[in-house]
């Protein structure tokens, strides 16, 4: 195209388009700056634009309501950018999508707590200053039988927090079978380092004995540290040492024995089909002296990294600096209160926790679910109802492996149903796209070429607007969304 430089000349002036009313009101808005920002960054994107053009007629379709085009702009910016999706994926703790979902309940005791002042760290009885961990400690102690507990910011925190303070400067002995690596940058001799303790690895990858333990032990230990390899597990020719072994050995010696356990379960899950894992209450009782664990993972409540056991030792990790680093916040302490109250009864606990909730759903009721999506899919689609050959997907209900996730009983496939989506027109991959894109994304995965919403994932609230994003088929035309 000739004359390039006219057309570039055609872009209004910032100062010009500031004095446009509705530029004016954008101002008001969002604030000087912020729509100043907005109409040079709108410039320089059609600047480029422009410079793409071919025709003179097209460069003038650029410049048309370009205010209208700033406003659009702005507001989508100034938009949350974070927001709730549908979890279809089948992973229960998925750490990509928030690890575990918060009930109602402890949500609105958190908004209510910590939405204005409460007593946080303010003993309601003296009126003197209080301690944050009071709240749930003794929860926590009911739960567990520990004598002590506290919390922090996350698991991470906790096992650094607990080496720091209980093993720093000295060496701590690991099974070899357990330096793991869990994810997201938390790998067990980084935190050994980081705590300022001396890693002393013991057996091999696939066998340790206790023997192994005993003749590492010198003056310079400061710990036994048992990690839960959580999402990995080593199967065949194997050997570990259990707590109660090395519990034995820690009494002889009088070396502080640690566990990371990962997860942390506090209810028996065998009893809803799952493989035995050990429990928080269990490993304490066995004879660790320290157990750290997720507050996000399988206990199913808020972020946080929990640390119970023996009084000498929390309360050693409450006085150093680290705590005071890692401390949660109160909408966590608050939240961690409310869910651990709802373990008091174990039970209603399996129903009233959602990450638990999804655990332990019975298969059948999953499969009710996925019929009940599927039908309402239909029906949305193609107003006659049922799979017609002109239906523009086809749907299908099928058995499907879900997953605790976030590193939680790794080995486990946890029998579901989902619902399949074989689209004709467009490819699933095109599909997954726009369920990603919608105004509460749906998030799915892909299995032979049909896009799958496991529905063990799915809160039952959300089978209405899954099947409505169906209607009349647009979402699967080619050219129906963009
Ligand atoms: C998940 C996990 C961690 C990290 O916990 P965060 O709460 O994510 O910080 C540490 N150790 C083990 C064994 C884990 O499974």
């Amino acid at each position: 195209m000739e004359k390039k430089n006219d057309i570039y000349r055609m872009i209004p002036r910032v100062d010009s388009l500031m004095e446009e009313p509705l530029i004016r009101e954008m101002t008001e808005k969002y604030g000087y700056d912020c729509a100043l920002h907005g109409v040079r960054s709108t410039l320089e994107k059609l600047r480029e634009r422009l410079g793409a053009c071919k025709s003179a007629a097209e460069a003038e379709k650029e410049l048309e309501d370009l205010p209208e085009k700033i406003c659009r702009a702005l507001a989508r910016w100034a938009q949350p950018g974070m927001t709730r999706v549908v979890n279809g994926t089948g992973i229960i703790l998925h750490t990509g999508l928030g690890r575990a979902p918060l009930g109602k309940s402890v949500l609105q005791r958190a908004a209510e707590t910590a939405g204005g002042y409460s007593n946080l760290e303010f003993d309601l009885a003296t009126g003197k200053r209080g301690e944050r961990n009071a709240h749930f400690e003794r929860i926590l102690c009911q739960l567990t039988g520990a004598e002590a507990a506290m919390a922090v910011n996350n698991n991470a925190g906790a096992v650094l927090l607990m080496l720091s303070a209980l093993a720093g400067g000295r060496e701590v002995i690991v099974s070899r079978g357990e330096l793991v690596e869990i994810g997201g940058k938390f790998r067990v001799p980084d935190m050994m380092e980081l705590g300022g303790s001396k890693l002393r690895e013991v057996g091999t990858t696939n066998r340790t004995r206790l023997s192994d333990y005993e003749t590492a032990v010198s003056e310079e230990t400061g710990a036994f540290l048992k990690v839960h390899t959580s999402n990995y597990r080593i199967v065949g020719f194997t050997e570990s040492v259990s707590v109660r072994e090395l519990a034995e050995l820690k009494e002889r010696t009088g070396i502080p024995l640690l566990e990371d356990l990962g997860s942390g379960v506090l209810i028996d899950l065998e009893r809803y089909g799952f493989c035995h894992e050990p429990s928080v209450q269990e490993t304490l009782a066995q004879g660790a002296d320290v157990v750290t664990f997720s507050g996000d993972k399988l206990l199913g409540g808020p972020q946080a990294g929990i640390i119970a056991g023996k009084r000498e030792y929390i309360e050693k990790m409450k006085r150093h600096p680290l705590s005071r680093v890692l401390r949660i916040d109160k909408f966590t302490a608050s939240a961690l209160e409310a869910v651990l109250l709802e373990y008091l009864n174990p039970e209603s606990a399996a129903e009233s926790i959602p990450a638990l909730r999804m655990l332990t759903m019975p298969a059948e009721t999953v499969r009710r679910a996925a019929e009940k999506l599927a039908a309402l899919m239909r029906e949305a689609m193609c107003c006659e109802g049922g799979s017609t050959p002109e239906a523009p997907a086809a749907v299908t209900v099928e058995s499907s492996a879900a997953r605790a996730g976030g590193g939680s009983l790794p080995m486990e496939d946890i029998p579901s149903f989902s619902v399949a989506v074989a689209p004709k027109e467009i490819s699933a991959s095109e599909l997954e796209r726009r369920l990603r894109s919608l105004s509460v994304p749906v998030i799915g995965r892909i299995t032979d070429g049909k896009l799958l919403l496991d529905l063990r994932t799915v809160e039952e609230g959300d089978i209405p607007y899954l099947a409505e994003q169906f209607r009349d088929g647009a979402i699967l035309r080619k050219g129906g969304m963009r």
